[in-house]
Formats: C-alpha cells, structure tokens, sequence
C-alpha cells in the first residue's frame, strides 16, 4: 500500500470516502458478485490507495476541483482509465445507495476549477 505523504483532512477526506464508496459499488458488482459488503479486489483496493495518495500530493489543497475537471491530471494512464469506468458506473448508482455524497460531489463538479496556488506551482 502506498504511504500517504499527510493525512487526509477536510474536503480531501470527503472525497477519498466518496471515491472509495464508489469503488465499493463498481467492485462489487464486477469482481466480488457474491461478497457484496466484503473487502475490495485487490486492483480496486490499489486504485483506493493510488487516489488517496494523489489526493494526498493535490497541488491545489483543500481548494481542489474534481479531477474529472483537472488541467493537471495527476493520475497516471491506467489508473484514469480505471476512475473514469468507476466513475461512470458508480457515479449514477450513488445517488441511491449514499444520496448525500452523491449530490455533494455533483455541487463539487460544478464549481469552476480554482487557480493553482502560486507557492504550489513550482512544487508539482
Ligand atoms: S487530478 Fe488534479 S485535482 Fe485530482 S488529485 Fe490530481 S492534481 Fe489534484
Ligand atoms: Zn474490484
């Protein structure tokens, strides 16, 4: 498992619970059909721990848009690929099973992308 380099606080914690409830549901249907409260797969446990540490390097914080939005787009290929099918798939199904991340990660989508702190620029 990769270490995050700091806790996950705040809004970069909300989202990594939500990324992870969404895993859940896409695992669950695709690669655990008879385990569907039990652990994730090991690719979908892996795409947790990958999200969580990009989140955990975001440049922009607290302040961060969707990745879906992104003009930096940290994710490596394989694993924007994998977001973009969980997303696609548990995306419409969470507003049945968790309704309030499902809406809050909708409002999220629609704010505008903030500017990248300058102090952060040169970091990334
Ligand atoms: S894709 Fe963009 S918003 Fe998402 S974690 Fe990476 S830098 Fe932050
Ligand atoms: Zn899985």
């Amino acid at each position: 498992m990769r270490k995050l380099t700091e806790p996950l606080t705040g809004a970069l914690l909300y989202e990594h619970r939500t990324i992870i409830a969404m895993t859940h549901i896409y695992c669950a249907h695709h690669h655990k059909q008879a385990q569907k409260t039990g652990p994730l797969c090991d690719d979908c446990g892996e795409f947790i721990d990958f999200a969580g540490f990009r989140l955990s390097k975001c440049p922009y914080g607290q302040a961060k848009p969707v990745c879906q939005h992104c003009p930096i787009h940290c994710y490596k290929k394989d694993m924007k690929e994998k977001a973009r099918i969980i997303m696609r798939y548990g995306g419409p199904r969470m507003l049945l099973k968790h309704p309030i991340m499902a809406i809050r990660h909708l409002w999220h989508a629609r704010k505008p992308v903030p500017e990248l702190p300058k102090k952060r620029k040169r970091a990334h």
